[in-house]
């Protein structure tokens, strides 16, 4: 590729024009409009290795990775091969596969809450389902989460979100009953002190704690230390549940998820986007006492028309085989690379920028404060996130088109990505 400072969107643009025809907002999920960035989204062709290519027949270094889901980068041949050879046995049966009791058992050995795992379609199932089996366990209604996180659509969870919420600066959203929402407690990540305050006045009320264990959803923000063990020891206390989201970070962080990382087992762990490899997959699992509550041997009910699907089983598990030891050491150096250029980079040009990073989940900020909550990450200056996010289109490194999530290092960046991408990023903020 030669270097390009201006991208061509003629056909994108067409193409856009023609799905707000029939599409809500021209599109199936709502950041993909690219509303807050004020610029043509790019419309995808084709994906391989770490690039995609938009249908203008220009390429992009790619750091969304679909939001996450491919660790191992697009069309990956191992995955593309389970896939052939899945798909033309059938693509659904609704009856129970081989696959399936496959892909349980590894999770489950991979994942440390997991005794029991039910797949579901989608992180949002993952979430709510595992939200429905708390309230139903615990036989108690509040929940609490914190400001700036997104657990996906579900409406006990749609308050103060994160995410294509945040991006949007849209308000907790209309549709959502005030008698869901009343149950929903939020407070800063990170402030342990909140939440015990919290359940100093509820905590006998409150089924469960949802909490990112490192959160994605408003840039890339670590637990602090004690945050996480804090949390699991209030609601030892008080007899609540402990529910980890690890739909973005499980298998993303580390080859036993965030738990591994942290070493702190919650009870409840929601997963998606990796474990499903790039078709519709969640999950959510844990303690075996609790997942018995579930139908057919419990009262909880959930269920899927689509669960445990073929396809995204065979998509699942072939990239969870790919996951060794060695691709997690080998996301820590490329990520780590990326992000001492990027912050090279800003001191040179002496732009304030503050870089979160956990493994491959890399976050700039335009800002001189360390981000350590939804607060501090919104001191990020919008105005240069935009223009700084333009640039970086031009120059062919696809990030996500909001402040409020983090790039995804893949296990197939080459170095050579890596560095084109800092050169990239030296020039975008030098036009800024
Ligand atoms: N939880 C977290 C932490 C997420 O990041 C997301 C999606 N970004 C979801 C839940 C929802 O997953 P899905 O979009 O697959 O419904």
């Amino acid at each position: 590729d030669e270097q390009r400072t201006v991208r061509k969107d003629t056909c994108s643009k067409v193409a856009f024009d023609e799905a707000k025809q029939y599409i809500p907002g021209g599109v199936n999920s709502p950041v993909r409009a690219f509303k807050s960035v004020g610029i043509t989204p790019v419309y995808i062709d084709r994906g391989e290795g770490s690039r995609i290519y938009d249908i203008d027949g220009q390429s992009y270094i790619d750091y969304v990775c679909s939001w996450g889901p491919l660790i191992m980068g697009h069309a990956h041949p191992e995955v593309v091969k389970a896939l052939q050879a899945a798909v033309v046995k059938g693509t659904s049966f609704g009856a129970p596969t081989l696959a399936e009791t496959e892909m349980a058992k590894l999770v489950c050995e991979r994942v440390p809450s997991m005794e029991l795992v039910r797949m579901v379609s989608s992180g949002t199932e993952a979430t709510m389902s595992a939200i429905r089996l708390a309230r139903g366990f615990t036989k108690r209604s509040k929940i609490l989460k914190f400001e700036g996180s997104y657990h996906g659509h579900a409406d006990s969870l749609l308050i103060k979100a994160g995410s294509g919420v945040a991006t949007l600066g849209l308000p907790d959203s209309p549709g959502v009953p005030e008698v869901v929402a009343s149950h929903t407690i939020t407070v800063p990540y990170n402030d342990l002190a909140s939440v015990k305050l919290v359940f100093e006045k509820f905590g006998e009320e409150i089924a469960a704690i949802i909490v990112e264990p490192v959160a994605g959803n408003m840039g890339v923000v670590p637990p602090q230390p004690g945050f996480l063990e804090g949390l699991r020891e209030v609601t030892r206390q008080y007899g609540s549940l402990l529910i980890f989201d690890e739909v973005m970070t499980g298998f993303r962080v580390g080859l036993h998820s965030a738990q591994g990382r942290f070493g702190v087992t919650p009870d409840l762990t929601c997963l998606g986007k990796v474990i499903g490899g790039g078709l519709p997959v969640g999950a959510y699992g844990g303690r075996r006492d609790i997942l018995e509550q579930i139908a057919p041997s419990g009262p909880i009910y959930q269920a899927g028309t689509l669960s445990g699907n073929p396809l995204a089983m065979a998509a699942g598990y072939s990239t969870l085989k790919l996951l060794t030891p060695e691709v997690y050491d080998r996301l820590e150096e490329r990520a780590a690379r990326l992000q001492a250029g990027f912050e090279r980079n800003a001191r040179e040009l002496g732009i304030p920028v503050s870089i979160n990073r956990v493994g491959s989940m890399v976050c700039p900020f335009f800002t001189d404060e360390k981000v350590v909550n939804f607060d501090t990450a919104k001191t990020s200056n919008q105005d240069h996130f935009r223009r700084y996010f333009t640039e970086m289109v031009n120059e062919g490194v696809s990030v996500a088109p909001s402040q409020f999530e983090g790039m995804f290092v893949s296990g197939v960046h080459t170095v050579e990505d890596i560095d084109a991408t800092i050169e990239a990023n030296y020039r975008a903020l030098k036009r800024l």
